[in-house]
């Protein structure tokens, strides 16, 4: 279905950004990743799939950066026809204790990177006539959990550009939407169970299962996998003219 198409994921060498370009690529489309940590083990998992695959990496704080990476895509691939915009980090810890340094790294990285990158991916889409921008927000970009202010802020902010952007494309083939997924268990969030197990005394195990008792009915994980699913749909000629939904895959989390 995507054969011929480029996709840009960018945080894509872990996680739902590679469970992403690899649904992406089962497609067809060409990948480029981006992204920190092991590069060789995530571009050769793409790369088995036989389709093209290109990594820059740019760090997403920095705007710069951002711009020398959407140069790197058009020259390498021609152009971008799917944006992905996941990569992100997270700080948990009340408003008052909650270091500056990390609310302008979050905010930077979560939020402010998905506007560049999409800013300068759009002309060549709205040209082409056909486009993809998908924003990986999170259900905090519908409801708040306290202790991650600058989390919750980027990705109800990223929900707003995601809307916004849609709106502004409405009348283009290009289409912009936002994925919402509860619990993940990649490595940003081994790192919550890892510390709530040590706060609390629990095993692995059982500091997973509480996790997901405190906010997850499903009491399940979404996977990668599904989430490239949904990135999979937003991109099939069914969701054509399905533009700034924030579609959430969080086990009835914000149902609540
Ligand atoms: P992860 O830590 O497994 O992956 C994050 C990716 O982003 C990595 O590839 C990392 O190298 C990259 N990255 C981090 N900082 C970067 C920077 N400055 N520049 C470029 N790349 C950078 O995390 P994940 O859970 O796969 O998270 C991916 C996205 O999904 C994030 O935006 C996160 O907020 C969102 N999300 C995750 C969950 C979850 O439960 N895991 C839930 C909702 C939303």
């Amino acid at each position: 279905m995507l054969k011929g198409k480029t996709a840009l994921v960018t945080g894509s060498t872990s996680g739902i950004g590679l469970g992403i370009a690899k649904a992406l690529a089962q497609q067809g489309a060409s990948i480029v990743l981006n992204g920190f940590g092991d590069v060789e083990g995530p571009r050769a998992e793409v790369a088995k799939l036989g389709v093209k695959v290109g990594y820059h990496g740019a760090d997403m704080s920095k705007p710069a950066e951002i711009e020398a990476m959407m140069k790197y895509a058009a020259a390498e691939f021609g152009r971008v026809d799917i944006l992905v915009n996941n990569a992100g980090i997270q700080h948990v810890a009340p408003v008052e204790d909650f270091p500056p340094e990390k609310w302008d790294a979050i905010i930077a990285i979560n939020l402010s990177s998905a506007f560049h990158a999409s800013r300068l991916a759009i002309p060549a889409m709205k040209a082409a006539g056909w486009g993809r921008i998908i924003n990986v927000a999170s259900v905090h970009g519908l409801v708040a959990s306290a202790q991650k202010s600058a989390y919750v802020a980027a990705k109800h902010g990223l929900v707003g550009l995601t809307k916004v952007t849609a709106l502004e494309l409405a009348t283009t083939g290009v289409t912009c939407n936002a994925i919402c997924p509860g619990w993940v268990l990649t490595p940003l969030v081994q790192k919550q169970v890892d510390a709530k197990a040590e706060a609390m005394n629990l095993s692995n195990e059982e500091a997973k299962k509480l996790l997901l008792a405190e906010k997850e009915p499903s009491l399940q994980f979404t996977t990668p996998e599904e989430l490239g699913g949904l990135a999979v749909f937003f991109c099939s000629p069914a969701a054509n003219n399905t533009r700034g939904v924030a579609w959430n895959m969080d086990g009835g989390w914000a149902a609540q």
